[in-house]
């Protein structure tokens, strides 16, 4: 993996807007809650912001526009299942992450991720934590048997087949 560039660190500083590539604004959270939770990185004509580590002024990565925002939203929640189940230990199933992404761990945070990776991150666990299912016709579950960026292969045990867009999960 090489190093990244100084504008890519910009990006995931939050200093730099990932949209519109312009600088951004280090604003007090009040004046998008309505109430304070400390500093965060704006850029108001993308309407994409993120916030801070507590109590500092270090991103917690990338600015993120609104359909950023619920991908991160979605690869969190999986990512939780997996730490705070089967892996136990948060930094183990970061660990895991990396490699399963090809990502440095130093970079293996949800919040520098793009919606590309986010949705990774939302199959990946999902097929470790082996939920990846649809119900089928039959009372039984089709179960995921492979992933290609553009769909999912679900198979059952009865016999039935189903191919599944990547849009849907
Ligand atoms: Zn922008
Ligand atoms: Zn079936």
């Amino acid at each position: 993996m090489k190093k990244l560039t100084r504008f890519q660190l910009r990006i995931i500083r939050g200093k730099t807007c990932p949209y519109c590539k312009g600088k951004t604004e280090l604003i007090d959270s009040v004046k998008v809650y309505g109430r304070s939770y400390g500093m965060m990185y704006m850029c108001w004509g993308c309407k994409a912001y993120v916030g801070t580590h507590k109590g500092t002024k270090n991103a917690l990565g990338r600015l993120a526009n609104k359909e950023l925002r619920k991908w991160k939203n979605r690869a969190h929640a999986e990512f939780d299942k997996l730490w705070e189940g089967k892996m136990g230990k948060r930094s183990k199933a970061y660990r895991w992450l990396s490699n399963k992404l090809k990502i440095p761990h130093i970079y293996t945070h949800i919040g520098m991720f793009g919606v590309k990776t986010c949705k990774r991150v939302v199959i990946e666990v999902k097929k470790k934590l082996n939920t990846f299912h649809i119900d089928c016709s039959c009372g039984d579950q089709r179960k995921l048997i492979y992933s290609r960026p553009e769909g999912f292969h679900y198979a059952c045990n009865c016999g039935s087949s189903m191919w599944v867009p990547n849009q849907i999960i």
